[in-house]
């Protein structure tokens, strides 16, 4: 294998376009476009993306954090890029959405993948080699990156360096190349599973919170002005404390209840349609749904309120460990209906009395 040396442009070009040769699918893995498999559903969530810092309702911490570190860079203007930006958090609440806004605000380029996406390191070299400088690149579910690639993305991301095999056999030779200067901004729900080293290649690292429920009300007015439907301050508030603090969450039921209007009324959204229409849901005064008083109830008949271990709820409820402890436990934790505790997660006095008041 040969030793590292210095190449000029042209040659990594073609080193470049080696590169993407080797992978399977390269146009696939980066898409800068919304997304290749448009459903109404994505289009409209495109629709209500919030674009810029002054629309991204919410998480004040985070944006003036953000907002320093990017004026800092356009007042030095020296070419250099903004810090790696690690965001955590349950999923919905608002991370994309972030990571749009940030490009944007730098005036740069947003390419998008996801740790699962990248399936090997030359995929990931592909779309290194294939960045502008000030790029911004996101990568939703990065601890989902394999460690082979991982490993390629620590000196990425360090000093701009990439050092990767071209060929195979005897013909393989090693190669570092210069990278321009570009940020990577990663999406994840938990930090406990992202590996150290990456973890601390990370300047900027920040956990989103979940909303406040004035938050969420404006976040739904903001919604059903968007979707050019009237919508009641008692309906706002209704669906408010029935989404979670979760602006997907609110998004959502404010579009189911837009049509439930549309087909049940005039249009416009009042307090008794919403009710009617979050009760068709079945959606309670906790903004549970069937499947989260499912596992509730699962465990309670099972276990009592003993701790319970997340492989055996997923075992009772049939979904998989990760779908339990990213979509229904951080919710049920925050607002105190499960508690983790070293042997397991527990049901509290707190569920319990919720399950008996609407039974
Ligand atoms: P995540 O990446 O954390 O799973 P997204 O960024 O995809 O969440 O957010 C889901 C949807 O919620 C977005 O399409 C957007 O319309 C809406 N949303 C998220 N955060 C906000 C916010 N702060 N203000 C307004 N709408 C938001």
């Amino acid at each position: 294998m040969a030793i590292e040396r210095s190449i000029d442009t042209e040659e990594i070009a073609e080193i470049a376009k080696q590169v993407a040769d080797q992978t399977h699918e390269p146009h696939r893995l980066v898409d800068s476009s919304t997304n290749p498999d448009d459903s109404s559903e994505q289009d409209e969530e495109v629709t209500l993306r919030p674009l810029t810092f002054a629309d991204y309702i919410g998480q004040e911490r985070l944006k003036t954090n953000l907002k320093l570190a990017i004026d800092a860079i356009r007042k030095r203007d020296d070419g250099s890029a903004l810090d790696h930006v690690l965001l955590y958090g349950p999923p919905g609440l608002g991370k994309t959405t972030m990571a749009n806004v940030i490009a944007r605000e730098m005036g740069a380029n947003l390419r998008v993948t996801s740790g699962p996406a990248i399936e090997r390191a030359g995929d990931l070299a592909s779309i290194l080699t294939n960045l502008q400088p000030g790029d911004v690149l996101f990568i939703d579910e990065i601890h989902r990156l394999r460690r082979t690639v991982e490993e390629i993305l620590y000196s990425a991301m360090e000093d701009y360096k990439l050092d990767i095999v071209i060929g195979k056999g005897p013909a393989a030779r090693s190669v570092r190349l210069d990278l321009p200067k570009f940020t990577v901004i990663g999406a994840t729900t938990r930090t406990g599973s992202l590996a150290g080293p990456l973890r601390d290649r990370f300047g900027l690292i920040h956990r989103l919170e979940y909303y406040k429920i004035p938050e969420i009300e404006r976040i739904i007015m903001r919604t059903a002005n968007l979707l050019g439907t009237g919508i009641q301050p008692e309906a706002t508030n209704l669906l408010a404390t029935r989404s979670r603090l979760t602006p997907r969450i609110a998004n959502r039921l404010t579009k189911r209840v837009r049509d439930y209007a549309d087909v049940n009324g005039d249009g416009f959204i009042n307090v008794e349609l919403a009710r009617s229409a979050l009760e068709m849901m079945e959606i309670d005064n906790l903004g549970l749904d069937p499947a989260d008083r499912n596992m509730l109830q699962l465990m309670l008949e099972n276990y009592g309120d003993r701790p319970v271990g997340l492989n055996t709820i997923a075992a009772l409820t049939g979904d998989e460990a990760a779908t339990i402890e990213d979509y229904y436990e951080p919710y049920m934790l925050q607002l105190g209906l499960i508690e983790r505790t070293p042997r397991g997660r527990a049901v509290t006095k707190k569920a319990k009395d919720h399950l008996a008041s609407i039974s």
